[in-house]
């Protein structure tokens, strides 16, 4: 048996080993001498971190559960790349004419460069690698614990998925944060990986051959035993398989570590085509084995042994020591190799995702100085690396550590498999939205959180075994493991058809539901027509382009003094006096980005090209101009919406100004009247008050000039009655007193109280005057008494005499007043009912022309109306009144 100090002395060895071959390779890349990593076959061999510890020692286990069903994980990923030219082609493309860092920023830069959705894709990819870490973890745990079953040690077991987790990620800081890529390529860490993928396969075949050929007796004794074993009766479910397969594809293109190594670390698209045969065969050598291994360890190893550490246990049952600690430097290389990178590419997302826009929000505009955000970058990486670790441990100690290392790996597929409907819609439809990618994430990641993630801890841990049987708030279709009462559904089958489901639904209707913005547009038509010729294929041969005709487009664009500053410039360069400039390429690549301020990049670049004659304008050129011009026509859209609104605005205040104004100039004529119309009676009042005092006064005078004086204060209170009686008319605060009554009675009352019978001859038809209704009597005859007192006044003919006709229909009820006197003329008609408003010679009659505005008060407050009626040989005035 081998000591556990001896193997933990080994795998330190093989750490330094590869520290020494990081290491190298970085310096080799740093010194420009690095061109031979970057062939296929490294490229291939890094492609390996799919296989990972799951892989090595869990593919045996699988197969000695479920038969050949573990084939399914090799499938998806085979598929995936014997149709590189189909997805992986393009997202290298992509993602080189981007600059693309992740999976996060592939989505969050499709998207309009949403920070949101780059945020959120991080999270997912980090609560959906958490479970894989542990996976790593509990498998490197488990393979140590085969020696250590009766070995002592200076290394407690229980403490070496902690001693594990630190190292890698001393490890994964040391190479993954040693400086700033702009392309996040790591030489260093990419041959290490490389060395680990042959080690592996090494270690697997050599177990294998040892097993088939050392244990066995060749290959017909192992096919012997296959029939033999349950192996061979294992039923093949055709959804399961399909599934299975669908899932490994899915997230073989969506793991954060898979797109790290497969795009991200792609230096030349040529290396596709290799590895579109090389990765798949490279599978086929690592599952080569596996069902032998699988069915003589069953044979061989007692009941009841774990199958997922086969590859160990059964070359030490032979007592061979070396092969056994190969295969345990296998699984420790698959296991460090994913973690390595899965911790790279987490970290790049958070600290671009996560920590650095929360920074430099944080910073406000300070962040300019490059150095500074440089270090945060680099602290915030080394953090999320050891946090990333920290998580993965955490959930290895949480979940028990115990569950088979297969449905492990699912549950974690089956996590990042969420991102596939938004990053394929966005790379091959144009109408994917941002509302669309975020409606579909976040739908599928709360399926999936619910179906699998959460109940993967065990019942009661994050969920209650309640809801696992009654379903969520005990809604019986909420059940996690029966969904819209799905019943008898493989659970994993069961939970990726519903997240995927529902995901590329919510993803599809939001796009179709939502606008994509402007820069959305833009990123659509980058990431969609990533492979059309004329996108690519920019740049002008020396055309037959008149310059003088360039300039006459030019000037109508770009404005005339511009586009003028902007030829002879060109042609200064040139060496050429005046205006006109050669055609060159240059020049004409200048001339395409200055069109291209004022009608956008694709417009100017269709323009410049009918003219010039060099390139031709092709479909996609057009809809990109169409595409500018509908956001050029929103923008245009929008602002002809703001003008229009501030155009109103403007109407609006002019109207209020002018209201303003006019109730300005009405108060000082109101209160210009006012202080005439006091300034006469007290005048006169003082005077006399003077002459009154005089010792000389005759006697006789004396009552004469006293009478004078209360007359003038009759007549001021009078005034200021008015003025009182109007203001509350006015301001609606005047109480009514409602009573029934006769209309004829209210007339008989106002006759005698006018007291003008003298003056006038007031003629009645008392028969029709009697109309019982409603009204504050007291009012109505105030209005009464002051037109029949004012036809006294201004009615000056021989024989005056005033009709009061009454008509009472149904509703209304109307009161004539019509004199026999002069009238008033058409344009002062409206005036009279204003105040202060005289239009005859008053010196006569002496009123404050406030009698007609206060009658006129009183019928509104009484639901009526006063007005003035023209044509009747006299002025006559007509007051309707409601009945009721
Ligand atoms: P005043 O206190 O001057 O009577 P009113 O508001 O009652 O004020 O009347 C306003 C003006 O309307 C009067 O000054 C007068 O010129 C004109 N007016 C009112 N009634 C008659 C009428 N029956 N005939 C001619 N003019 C009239």
């Amino acid at each position: 048996m081998l000591s556990l100090d001896l193997l933990i002395f080994v795998s330190l060895i093989y750490v330094a080993f590869l520290f020494c071959v990081a290491f190298w390779a970085e310096r080799a890349a740093g010194l420009g001498r690095g061109g031979w990593m970057r062939t296929p076959l490294i490229y291939t061999l890094s492609l390996s971190i799919y296989c990972t510890a799951w892989t090595f020692y869990g593919a045996v286990g699988y197969a000695a559960r479920s038969g050949l069903e573990f084939l399914t994980i090799y499938l998806g990923p085979t598929a995936v790349l014997i149709g590189w030219w189909l997805i992986l082609r393009r997202l290298v493309r992509i993602a080189r004419a981007e600059r693309i860092t992740s999976i996060a920023d592939l989505i969050s830069s499709r998207f309009g460069k949403s920070a949101f959705l780059g945020g959120l894709v991080t999270f997912m990819a980090v609560v959906g690698t958490t479970p894989y870490i542990a996976l790593q973890l509990q498998s490197v745990t488990l393979s140590v614990s085969v020696f250590a079953k009766d070995a002592q040690s200076i290394v407690s077991i229980s403490n070496i998925a902690l001693w594990v987790a630190a190292g890698l990620a001393v490890f994964t800081i040391i190479f993954g944060t040693r400086n700033l890529d702009v392309n996040e390529r790591h030489s260093g860490v990419v041959m290490a990986i490389a060395v680990e993928a042959i080690v592996k396969l090494f270690a697997l075949l050599a177990v294998g051959t040892f097993v088939v050929w050392g244990l066995a007796d060749g290959v017909g004794d192992v096919l012997a035993r296959i029939d033999a074993s349950p192996i061979s009766k294992w039923q093949v479910s055709t959804g399961r398989w399909l599934g299975l397969t669908f899932l490994s594809a899915a997230a073989f293109l969506c793991l954060p570590r898979m797109f790290q190594v497969m795009v991200v670390e792609n230096s030349e698209e040529s290396h596709l085509p290799t590895a579109g045969w090389a990765f798949p065969l490279y599978l086929l050598l690592m599952s080569l084995f596996v069902i032998p291994i699988a069915v003589v360890g069953l044979d061989i190893l007692p009941a009841g042994s774990n199958p997922d550490l086969f590859v160990l246990t059964l070359p030490l049952s032979a007592e061979q020591n070396g092969l056994a600690m190969l295969a345990f430097l296998g699984g420790f290389s698959s296991a460090t190799s994913m973690v390595i990178v899965a911790a790279i590419a987490l970290s790049t997302m958070v600290s671009n995702h996560i920590v650095t826009p929360i920074w430099l929000r944080a910073r406000g505009r300070g962040a300019t100085i490059s150095g500074d955000v440089r270090s945060v970058v680099l602290i915030s990486r080394r953090l999320s690396i050891a946090g990333i670790l920290g998580l993965g441990y955490l959930y290895y100690q949480v979940s028990g550590g115990g569950a088979a290392l297969a449905s492990i790996g699912l549950i974690s597929f089956a996590g990042v498999a969420q991102i596939l409907p938004a990053m394929l819609g966005g790379i091959f439809w144009r109408g994917a939205t941002k509302v669309g990618a975020v409606l579909g994430l976040i739908c599928g990641f709360v399926i999936w959180s619910f179906t699998m993630f959460l109940p993967s801890f065990g019942p009661e841990v994050l969920i209650s075994q309640n809801t696992i049987d009654h379903g969520l708030w005990g809604i019986n279709w909420l059940r996690p493991t029966a969904l819209f009462g799905i019943q008898g559904l493989d659970p994993v089958l069961h939970a990726v058809l519903w997240s995927i489901l529902l995901n590329s639904f919510a993803f599809i209707a939001g796009s179709i539901f939502s606008k994509a913005s402007p820069l959305e547009r833009v990123q659509a038509v980058q990431f969609v027509s990533a492979f059309d010729s004329g996108s690519v294929a920019r740049g002008w041969q020396r055309g037959a382009a008149d310059a003088e005709d360039l300039l006459i487009m030019a000037q109508r664009i770009m404005g005339a003094a511009q586009a003028q500053t902007l030829f002879r410039n060109m042609a200064q360069k040139q060496g050429k006096k005046g205006y006109l400039p050669d055609s060159t390429p240059q020049f004409l690549e200048t001339l395409e980005r200055g069109l291209a301020g004022s009608v956008g990049a694709a417009t100017a670049h269709a323009m410049l090209g009918q003219m010039a004659g060099g390139a031709s304008v092709t479909v996609e050129d057009l809809m990109a101009v169409a595409d500018e011009t509908a956001q050029i026509m929103e923008y245009s859209s929008q602002l002809e919406a703001q003008s229009g609104e501030l155009t109103t605005t403007a109407r609006q205040l002019r109207d209020a100004n002018e209201k303003l104004m006019n109730l300005s100039t009405q108060k000082d004529a109101f209160l210009t009247q006012i202080s005439h119309e006091l300034r006469t009676p007290m005048t006169s009042i003082r005077a006399f008050s003077e002459i009154l005092q005089d010792p000389d006064l005759k006697s006789g005078d004396r009552p004469k000039y006293a009478m004078i004086i209360q007359e003038e204060t009759q007549r001021l209170t009078r005034l200021l009655d008015d003025l009182l009686d109007l203001s509350v008319l006015e301001n609606g605060q005047v109480a009514l007193d409602l009573q029934s009554i006769n209309l004829c009675d209210i007339l008989n009352r106002a006759v005698a109280s006018a007291n003008v019978d003298d003056v006038i001859n007031i003629r009645r038809n008392t028969s029709r005057e009697d109309v019982v209704f409603l009204t504050d009597p007291g009012r109505l005859t105030q209005v009464f008494i002051n037109l029949m007192s004012n036809a006294a006044k201004y009615c000056i003919v021989p024989a005056a005499e005033l009709r009061i006709n009454v008509s009472a229909t149904s509703g209304v009820l109307i009161v004539d007043f019509i004199d026999n006197g002069s009238g008033i003329d058409k344009a002062n008609q409206d005036i009279i009912f204003e105040k202060f408003a005289r239009v005859s010679d008053h010196s006569k009659a002496g009123g404050a022309g406030l009698g007609l505005s206060i009658c006129r008060e009183i019928i509104n407050n009484l639901g009526g109306q006063v007005a003035y009626l023209p044509g009747q040989h006299g002025a006559a005035f007509r007051i309707s009144l409601p009945r009721s």
